[in-house]
């Protein structure tokens, strides 16, 4: 496995593998690598035939100073396991690689109502910083299929977007989310947690559920006010809850049998963010 830190290393490389005529895979993480990347990993192998891994924590996109400092990190480890699950090359940029011109967004990226709305109404600018980030890499790389988690649901939206408006030939190709045998839906940030908080924090997607199983029967206000009682119970706090269109992305209230519908949350276990979401 090859390990490079600049972009000019990166793209001799990848001109290499283009010029053999194999197909090339990208996976972007921050790193602290869980089965859920991996997955990513696996997905990029079957296939495409030559997988890079990126790992950068993108300060532009941390709204909170807090979290950026907290964000795990830990890239020997995150190496050893691209390694062991067969990724080709890991390219770990440093800040100043990704922003030679510093941090500061001198370009909008136009993302309608996805930038105002669920983690973009909670994290303001976050998805500012997504983009900006996800094209340098991308106009880079220029990836045959780039694979991003479902976990991160808003996110899939905000990228796909970002890749029709680049006018890139990249597809993108959504993995399912991975999740503890609880039920809790893999992440770096699970780290922060005591397994005790982990068990606690399992209710979310339990909550998610039974939102799921009866919401044929009553309405969701009704459904999201059991489901926040139970997750507060379970000692978390909902910042959101919402039912919305998987394919606009629009808060409702109205569930039908005919349409496909997403339900998102973002809940705190102590300082800790987590989010994750079912689809409908
Ligand atoms: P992150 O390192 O959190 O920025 O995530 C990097 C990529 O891994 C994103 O495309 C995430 O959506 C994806 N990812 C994170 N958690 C999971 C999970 N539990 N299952 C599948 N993919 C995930």
């Amino acid at each position: 496995m090859k390990i490079f830190k600049h972009f000019k290393d990166l793209e001799n490389e990848l001109a290499n593998q283009k010029g053999l005529g194999k197909t090339i895979g990208f996976v972007p993480t921050m790193g602290a690598l869980h089965n859920g990347h991996i997955s990513l990993i696996q997905s990029a192998k079957q296939k495409t035939d030559f997988t890079v891994s990126s790992i950068f924590v993108n300060p532009t996109q941390f709204n909170n100073k807090e979290d950026l400092l907290n964000y795990p990190r830990n890239v020997e480890r995150d190496l050893l396991l691209v390694e062991h699950n067969g990724g080709d090359v890991v390219f770990l940029p440093s800040v100043n690689e990704i922003y030679p011109n510093g941090l500061q967004n001198v370009k909008h990226f136009d993302l309608g109502e996805l930038e105002f709305i669920l983690e973009g109404k909670f994290r303001p600018g976050h998805f500012q910083g997504v983009c900006m980030v996800v094209e340098r890499l991308l106009s880079r790389i220029l990836p045959d299929y780039l694979f991003l988690g479902q976990k991160d649901f808003q996110q899939c939206m905000v990228i796909s977007k970002l890749v029709k408006d680049m006018g890139i030939e990249t597809k993108i190709n959504i993995c399912p989310t991975l999740r503890e045998n609880s039920g809790l839906a893999m992440s770096s940030r699970n780290e922060r947690l005591s397994m005790e908080e982990r068990g606690k924090a399992a209710q979310i997607f339990r909550s998610l559920q039974f939102i799921k199983r009866h919401i044929k029967e009553q309405t969701f206000e009704n459904l999201k006010r059991n489901a926040i009682t139970q997750i507060e119970q379970a000692s978390l706090r909902v910042e959101y809850l919402e039912l919305a269109n998987l394919k606009s992305l629009e808060i409702t209230n109205k569930f039908n049998a005919e349409d496909e519908f997403a339900l998102l949350i973002a809940a705190y276990l102590g300082e800790v963010r987590l989010i994750d979401n079912l689809l409908i």
